[in-house]
């Protein structure tokens, strides 16, 4: 069993992977689910969050991601535009459509509840749902966690390492193990990848389905530049960045073709756009491509936007060269460490998307398969540490900016592996081992608790 490029890269609702889109494939489950006969009977059903899940839901718009999925929504195709409205109805009603498929009473303010300061064994985001009879007979319960990149999975697979396919053709656990097949067939890390996606499924439909996760990117850059909202919701006050930047650059990029002056830096402030962008969607619960996770949404599409407007040559054989290979370097890190940050902390989502990112630039570049793994072990090492500490509970401070940020901290860590020949100090398997270890020792207050950090150092002001 393995995991595919396209568990790495699903479309999505923001603002949260782990918090949005987990929680409402949780609550769509258990609803569908029920068999005829429960769901007959059912009359009742609630949906309990614990841990990371209970204390940063509202911000995190879990509550509504799972009033959604209980009523049969997807995250992939729910209408993010007419979502809100959704919700209104049947806070206003008291009613929902379980499943889609039956009407039943349900009150959010009631039916669903956050417990703050309760965790369940195993991981810190815990969800139950239970439905109940109209005598109080209890017909189905089920308990699920969100283990990050939108992934949910039943206690018994908590230890696990998660898989959605069948054997691989190449079955790789790490960054050696990696290269060494890449050595033995003469491979790059994106033919390793493309190899095993070609064992599950068509060529066409890999292609497809890479180029559609990068057509809706470019749609949620699109969409974040064009908002005329002034600010983020939330209460946080946020100003939305994007539109305004978009303006001034396309502006002063006028005033350089005519004066013939070129910021040497040019590119830069364009990748920070496109993260941005990117950021204000998902933290205005747009349509995201987790990669790996919502939080961390921006960074991978922000340095493919800079490889495909600046640098001669790309073609979208290479933008699923970028995607395969910077895929890998996820699966690698999520099988060894986290992509959850309420795991390991944001080194887990900035810093694994920061990786992945470098991973893929530095192979379309022409980076070899080592210096490939220089690029991501580069991009990790140096998000080592970092803490998830979103002020108010909301994927907004410090995330947005960090997007934009560790965008550029990809660009810059495959240029510096492009310099060398792969030869390095730290291996990514080590970088890789180090945030795990890092991440077990990490208080929770600083793993998506709010409760430590810029969380708290912005509330006590
Ligand atoms: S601080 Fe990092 S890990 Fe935490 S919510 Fe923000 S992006 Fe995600």
């Amino acid at each position: 069993m393995a995991l595919s490029a396209l568990d790495m890269f699903s479309i999505g609702i923001g603002p949260s992977s782990s918090h949005t889109v987990g929680p409402m494939r949780a609550a769509r489950a258990f609803a569908a689910g029920l068999d005829p006969q429960q769901l007959q009977r059912v009359a009742r059903v609630k949906a309990e969050l614990f841990g990371s899940l209970g204390a940063t839901g509202v911000g995190h718009h879990s509550d509504t991601a799972v009033i959604l999925g209980l009523a049969g929504h997807d995250p992939v195709t729910v209408d993010t535009e007419a979502a809100p409205a959704l919700i209104e109805a049947i806070r206003a009603d008291k009613t929902l459509c379980l499943g889609g498929r039956k009407a039943i009473a349900f009150d959010p303010a009631k039916d669903v509840v956050l417990h703050r300061r309760r965790s369940l064994p195993g991981h810190p985001n815990a969800m139950t749902f239970t439905a109940w009879d109209a005598d109080g007979i209890e017909l189905a319960s089920d308990t699920l966690y969100s283990v990050g990149g939108g992934f949910i999975v039943h206690a018994e697979a908590l230890d696990a390492k998660l898989t959605t396919e069948q054997d691989a053709v190449h079955d790789f656990t790490s960054g050696a193990d990696l290269l060494a097949i890449c050595a033995a067939n003469g491979i790059s890390i994106a033919e390793v990848m493309r190899e095993n996606e070609l064992g599950w499924r068509s060529e066409s439909e890999v292609n497809g389905a890479l180029l559609h996760i990068w057509e809706v990117m470019q749609q949620c850059v699109e969409n974040g530049c064009a908002r005329t909202e002034r600010t983020l919701p939330g209460g946080l006050m946020v100003t939305r960045r994007a539109p305004a930047l978009r303006d001034k650059l396309r502006r002063a990029e006028q005033e350089a073709d005519a004066s013939g002056t070129v910021d040497p830096l040019w590119a830069m402030e364009w990748v920070n756009l496109y993260a941005l962008a990117v950021n204000e969607e998902n933290a205005s619960g747009g349509r995201i491509v987790t990669a790996p996770t919502n939080g961390a949404a921006g960074i991978i599409p922000a340095v493919l936007h800079y490889y495909t407007r600046f640098v001669p040559g790309a073609t979208d054989e290479k933008v699923i060269e970028f995607l395969l290979t910077a895929a890998a370097i996820g699966i690698l890190i999520k099988t060894n460490a986290s992509i959850s940050g309420a795991e390991v902390g944001c080194q887990g989502e900035v810093g694994s998307a920061c990786a992945m990112a470098a991973a893929g630039l530095c192979a379309v570049l022409g980076g070899t398969p080592e210096q490939v793994e220089n690029a991501a072990e580069v991009a990790l090492e140096h998000n080592l540490g970092l803490t998830c500490d979103p002020v108010g509970g909301l994927v907004q401070i410090p995330c947005i900016e960090r997007n934009a940020i560790a965008s550029v901290k990809a660009i810059n860590a495959a240029r510096l592996a492009l310099h060398g020949n792969g030869e390095h100090s730290v291996s990514l398997d080590q970088a890789i081992e180090t945030m795990r270890a890092t991440g077990a020792d990490m208080k929770s207050k600083y793993k998506e608790t709010a409760r430590g950090g810029l969380a708290l150092t912005l509330a006590q002001c």
